[in-house]
């Protein structure tokens, strides 16, 4: 006969710390409306810092497709939520993306989806759009990308404007087209 299953509370390795945090401020962290807190601390820094588990690759999917238009593709007022690398400080805003399509376009609720995977690690405006638009370069191999934020809360700068991605793709676009009129 085997043993009945039993649930096993494991605690999380954060709670403890924070525990010890309230403590280093002065709080007794037994007291009543503390008690709960470093495990609930615990599950929203599980939660606001779980871009970690997730990769380009599988929130991409099967979402790209070949792109059909010319035109540019605009997605704009993606929400996001993040914590600043310097104090663990939330801050929020919204990214707007547009990128010129080359062969591959995708799906724009992916689009959202990198937004959130970046944004849910420990960041600084200017990584969080660069890394968003080095994400649709690589796969989509677009001809310009352009990653704007506007955010909130703790970050320094109001707004911040990454070209980076969009001076690279354009680059790499006027390289391949000049070597096609070669031949
Ligand atoms: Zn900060």
């Amino acid at each position: 006969m085997t043993a009945p299953l039993r649930a096993i509370h494991v605690e999380d390795p954060i709670t403890p710390q924070v525990r010890a945090m309230l403590e280093a401020l002065g709080e007794d962290p037994a007291r009543e409306g503390l008690a709960q807190t470093p495990a609930r601390y615990a599950k929203a820094m599980r939660y606001l810092a779980g871009g970690y588990a997730l990769d380009v690759e599988s929130v991409l999917g099967s979402g790209v497709f070949a792109a059909e238009g010319e035109g540019a593709v605009v997605v704009r007022d993606i929400e996001f939520h993040s914590l600043c690398e310097h104090h663990l400080l939330p801050f929020y805003g919204t990214v707007h993306v547009r990128y010129l399509p080359g062969r591959r376009i995708v799906g724009l609720s992916k689009i959202a989806r990198l937004v959130d995977l970046f944004a849910r690690r420990l960041q600084v405006q200017e990584r969080l759009t660069e890394q968003v638009a080095d994400a649709l370069v690589q796969p989509l191999e677009p001809k310009g990308v352009v990653v704007i934020a506007q955010a909130h809360g703790d970050a320094r700068r109001a707004e911040a404007e990454r070209r980076h991605a969009h001076a690279r793709a354009a680059r790499r676009a006027r390289r391949d087209r000049s070597a096609r009129e070669r031949r």
